[in-house]
């Protein structure tokens, strides 16, 4: 009730809201006017006519996301609409901006199809450097997604999926290595086979994973091939389906070393964790409440069980803002055309490494002075350590460079002094 209250005074205090636009140039003098405007404007739109690429020097295309929603699936909300997601996509752009310094304007769509949807984002292309597509429900997300990296020449990336595969996928690269398992042997389980777990799957195969070895659950259980005939999944579960019994959750974790939860809260019970094997890994991101307690997972046996949640109050939070702002970063500095999987892969592979090293006072200090030190109980960075940014993004700049989707070559240890300054 507290929080409410506060969250309601928060955003009512004036102005409404939490962003404003403000200018960068000087607009005080009759000539900074014309400057800034007519004329004196005309000569930065020719230039941008015989080269489009000059927009990213004369206009704050560069530096410029959109962070678009229909409103479909917003957080713990569901489908509540466009107008009603202005907050989210609003607090979306304060994190952007607080991050990675990088500007947003919200945009919510009231559209009647994906087709619509996918027609009017498409056509926004000159104004932005980037599109972030947030809370948009599956599986229309696959298709709006997909349509949209085809038809357009910027990052496109729906943080909902990518973004949680991603910071996830760093905390299981240094999971497998504290418990001295190898990604490629992993048996995985998922609960949930919606945006968020398909494309974790995926991206899981990505880093290494065998996609034999995965399972996934959705609300009627294991998804087998015999579902998948019966025409039980859509197509994109499909994806995933395996020749095994039909089965529940708890048939599938019995004898698995990973459980990813991504459906909801407290699907999970002890017994479904002692039937898992050796040192277990246990990423329960169902939020508010997630599939298991962080405590209760721990408790359940006695050797090392590595526990992850969506919890802002247990130790590893996997916090979706660890990545969108760093990797929107390094590819908008790249000038990238699109977000890769190698940009994403070198996303996490750099989260992950920058959890081996020593932690700063200053984080520890912000953190309320538990150790951070890693091992089970620290396997990804915290959200304020600042040299997630100076890792993260040049890490992606250069995936993009590597991978031939930027547009610009950076001198990538001249890069990295600049977001440190
Ligand atoms: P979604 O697209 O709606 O998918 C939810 C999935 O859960 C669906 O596949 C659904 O099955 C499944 N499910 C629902 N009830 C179930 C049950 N009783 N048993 C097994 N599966 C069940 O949602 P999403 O965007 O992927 O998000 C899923 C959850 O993950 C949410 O709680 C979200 O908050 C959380 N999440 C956390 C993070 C994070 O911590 N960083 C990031 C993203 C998402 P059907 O397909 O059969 O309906
Ligand atoms: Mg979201």
């Amino acid at each position: 009730m507290g929080l409410d209250e506060d969250a309601l005074e928060y955003h009512r205090e004036e102005p409404p809201g939490k962003i404003e636009i403000s200018t960068t140039k000087p607009t005080n003098t009759q000539r900074d006017l014309s400057l800034a405007y007519s004329p004196g404007v005309a000569a930065p739109c020719r230039e941008i006519r015989d080269d489009p690429a000059e927009a990213y020097s004369y206009t704050t295309k560069g530096n410029m996301v959109g962070v678009v929603s229909d409103g479909s699936a917003v957080l713990g909300l569901g489908d509540i609409g466009p107008e009603a997601s202005k907050p989210v996509m609003e607090g979306k752009g304060v994190l952007f901006k607080r991050f990675a310094d990088i500007d947003v304007f919200d945009i919510e769509l009231d559209h009647d199809s994906a087709e619509e949807m996918v027609h009017t984002i498409s056509a926004m292309e000159p104004t932005f450097g980037g599109i972030n597509l947030e809370d948009i429900k599956a599986p229309e997300c696959f298709e709006v997604e997909e349509r949209l990296r085809e038809e357009m020449d910027i990052p496109v990336f729906h943080d909902d999926q990518h973004g949680t595969a991603i910071i996830s996928g760093a905390a299981l690269l240094n999971a497998v290595d504290i418990s001295e398992k190898d990604i490629a042997d992993l048996d995985i389980v998922f609960s949930g086979a919606g945006a968020s777990a398909l494309a974790t799957a995926r991206f899981y195969v990505s880093l290494g994973a065998t996609r034999e070895n995965i399972t996934m659950c959705d609300s009627g259980g294991i998804i087998t091939e015999e579902r998948a005939e019966r025409g039980d999944v859509n197509e994109f579960k499909r994806e995933f389906a395996r020749d095994v019994p039909e089965g529940d959750l708890r048939d599938a974790m019995d004898g698995a070393d990973v459980f990813v939860g991504l459906s909801i809260g407290g699907l999970v019970d002890e017994d479904m964790v002692r039937s898992m094997a050796d040192n277990p890994i246990i990423f329960a991101m169902a939020n508010p409440d997630p599939e298991i307690d962080y405590e209760d997972a721990k408790q359940a046996r006695d050797d090392t069980v590595i526990v992850a949640t969506g919890r802002s109050d247990y130790p590893n939070q996997v916090n979706n803002v660890l990545g969108f702002p760093f990797i929107f970063r390094g590819a908008l500095d790249a000038r990238a055309t699109e977000i890769n999987e190698e940009m994403k892969v070198a996303a996490a592979e750099a989260l992950a490494t920058l959890a081996r090293e020593d932690v700063p006072d200053a984080v520890v200090k912000a953190y309320g002075d538990q150790p951070l030190q890693f091992g089970s109980e620290y396997i990804i960075p915290k959200p304020l350590d600042p040299r997630v940014l100076f890792e993260v993004a040049p890490a992606v700049a250069k995936a993009a460079i590597d991978s031939g989707a930027a547009r610009r070559e950076l001198d990538l240890e001249e890069y990295t002094e600049q977001l440190e300054a």
